[in-house]
């Protein structure tokens, strides 16, 4: 069907910024994430979050159908100073220390092992790099291709893979640049609670995140992401959380989306959008309990274009955070981008053959939280 599609042209190609010094950050082996070693098992799991499976999203990008849409760029380093603008002071020296001593687990199943904090300035500097190519007019669409994940890191508190706040920092980079509004749309299996936590207090930063129901998961994670979770001062209602029930596959993510997000979105009038994406919500991923597929991450990539050429010029930055299985989070990080590209006719088909979606029961819990936000966030009233 290739012959429908409009050619690749200088407004509709996506700027990938990628540094292959992100491989460096080798997180270990054992009990799944734990870097346990009980013993007694043969054979051992490399930590999930490892870099084969960015390895295959640059692959697929470079040498898959979508790669006519692709312009590659290089990364760098972040500075320190640039790391303050969303972190803490004693965080940042509490990681320098712990790089200085070879490494540590920092919080469970997140290591900081040598070549680790290299990787995360790198991660951190190519995002601040994609959201300024945005900025200074290069490009509408940007994608910081980036590990490690950074959704859940904190302003003082590392998380769940994540050290530094790759979007987090790209999102402040575009506020002190003069944007008054940006949205950030969370499609990571979990709850971006770093990020949400960063911009709590601000009604700049719309926060939305949709993620499988797991409440908190322990000290380094004290947030639960539940409904009512919706900032506070100036930022009440500006972080919005859709608690999606496990299971949830393509048509409910849809529904999500169009019920929700889309209105929220068009009330807020972001002038930047900052899709926070990871593949960790698709039916195979070890992480998750949600079901999307390659169908489900094109469409949510479509309507995030459309939202972004409404609302805010085109000016869409993609971030990568989770996605954990190692061949099909690249094809569905392929079918997002083709979204984001707004193909009409799909480049590259699913690999897999069968998923099942119960949608009606993730339907009634999105009916529910629409019901919630009309009743309790202020700039949603008249939803
Ligand atoms: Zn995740």
């Amino acid at each position: 069907m290739d012959h429908l599609q409009s050619p690749p042209s200088p407004q509709n190609l996506i700027h990938v910024f990628y540094h292959e010094g992100i491989l460096a950050h080798n997180a270990g082996t054992g009990v799944f994430d734990s870097g346990f070693d009980p013993g007694f098992l043969e054979v051992l799991d490399g930590h999930p979050e490892n870099s084969d499976r960015v390895r295959n999203m640059v692959s697929i990008l470079r040498r898959g159908p979508v790669k006519d849409y692709i312009k590659w760029h290089g990364g760098r380093r972040a500075e320190i100073s640039e790391l303050l603008s969303f972190h803490t002071p004693e965080y940042i020296e509490e990681l320098v220390q712990a790089n200085r001593s070879r490494g540590k687990e920092i919080c469970a199943g997140t290591f900081l092992n040598p070549g680790s904090w290299d990787a995360c300035l790198l991660a951190a500097g190519t995002t601040l790099l994609a959201m300024k190519h945005i900025l200074d007019q290069h490009a509408k669409l940007s994608y910081a291709l980036v590990r490690p994940p950074g959704h859940h890191a904190q302003p003082s508190q590392a998380d769940g893979y994540c050290f530094l706040n790759n979007a987090g920092l790209a999102i402040q980079l575009a506020l002190d640049s003069g944007c008054k509004r940006v949205a950030a749309v969370d499609i990571d299996v979990h709850y971006g609670n770093g990020t949400a936590e960063g911009f709590y207090r601000s009604n700049n930063v719309l926060t939305i995140s949709l993620h499988m129901s797991h409440g908190s998961w322990g000290p380094s994670h004290p947030q639960n992401g539940t409904i009512d979770e919706v900032g506070e001062g100036d930022g009440f209602g500006y972080n919005l959380n859709v608690p999606l029930p496990n299971g949830t596959g393509d048509e409910g993510y849809v529904y999500a989306m169009n019920r929700l997000v889309v209105p929220a979105l068009r009330k807020f009038e972001p002038e930047v959008i900052v899709l926070v994406a990871g593949q960790d919500s698709s039916a195979f991923d070890p992480n998750g309990r949600q079901c999307l597929t390659m169908t489900g991450y094109h469409k949510i990539g479509q309507i995030i274009r459309t939202l972004a050429d409404l609302y805010s010029n085109g000016r869409l930055l993609v971030v990568q955070e989770g996605g954990y299985h190692v061949t099909y989070a690249a094809y569905c990080l392929h079918a997002t981008l083709e979204g984001v590209l707004d193909l009409q006719d799909r480049l590259l088909s699913d690999p897999i053959a069968y998923y099942p979606e119960d949608k009606g029961y993730s339907i009634k819990v999105i009916d529910a939280i629409e019901k919630y936000w009309r009743d309790s966030i202020p700039f949603l009233k008249e939803l």
